[in-house]
């Protein structure tokens, strides 16, 4: 192995193959990123703000692996609901909500409101086995359309518009165009800046 070698916390498979392709494209073969040990549990994510999830994932995987490890955490704050779901944006409409049912619980509390204001924040930090942590937040601005549209993407994408684009939905763009603008695609990419200072 010529790199640094990295588990990453996500088991989302989409989410893996978006981090890994972001990072080794800024890194190449400095950094190696290794799957999460299916042995590992995931941890419960009672941190109150995205920065407190994304380092308890990551502290736990150092903790059990001994190896540097790599997590991010995600919310959608939607203006009108105070900065709701925010960091309980995965299980909005109860603990084993589906995508569909946080969409529908969304635009139902939303309701006819004409701000619909919103973003999406995702914080992504490393954290080696000496303690040495580096974090980076990437964030995109837009708005909660009335409908869902498009099949792309996952999670809130059918009725996320970002003010960066054409008027599409995540949904309707490919994975390219939607995180050449994304939160994911801006944190992982400022973090990959800030790996690479880190490994010289
Ligand atoms: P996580 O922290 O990445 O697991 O994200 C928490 C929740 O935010 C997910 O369950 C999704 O509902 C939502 N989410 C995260 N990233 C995205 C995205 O890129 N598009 C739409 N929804 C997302």
């Amino acid at each position: 192995m010529s790199g640094v070698a990295f588990v990453l916390a996500t088991a989302n498979p989409d989410k893996a193959e978006e981090v890994r392709a972001i990072l080794t494209s800024e890194l190449g073969d400095r950094i190696v990123l290794l799957e999460r040990p299916l042995e590992v549990a995931q941890v419960e994510e009672i941190g109150e703000t995205l920065e407190e999830n994304a380092r308890l994932k990551a502290a736990a995987l150092v903790g059990s692996t001994g190896r540097a490890a790599i997590a991010d955490d995600t919310g959608l704050e939607v203006a009108a609901l105070g900065g709701a779901p925010g960091v309980y944006s995965a299980r909005f409409a109860g603990e084993h909500a589906t995508y569909f049912d946080n969409v529908a619980k969304l635009l139902a509390e939303l309701g006819e409101s004409e701000d619909r204001t919103a973003c999406f924040s995702t914080v992504a930090i490393a954290i080696f086995p000496d303690g040495t942590e580096l974090c980076a937040e990437g964030v995109v601005e837009g708005r909660i359309a009335r409908q869902p549209s498009g099949d792309g993407g996952f999670g809130y994408d059918p009725i996320f518009i970002p003010i960066e684009g054409d008027g599409r939905s995540f949904a309707e763009m490919s994975s390219v165009e939607k995180h050449a603008l994304s939160h994911r695609g801006r944190a992982f990419r400022l973090l990959a800046a800030r790996l690479a200072q880190q490994l010289g």
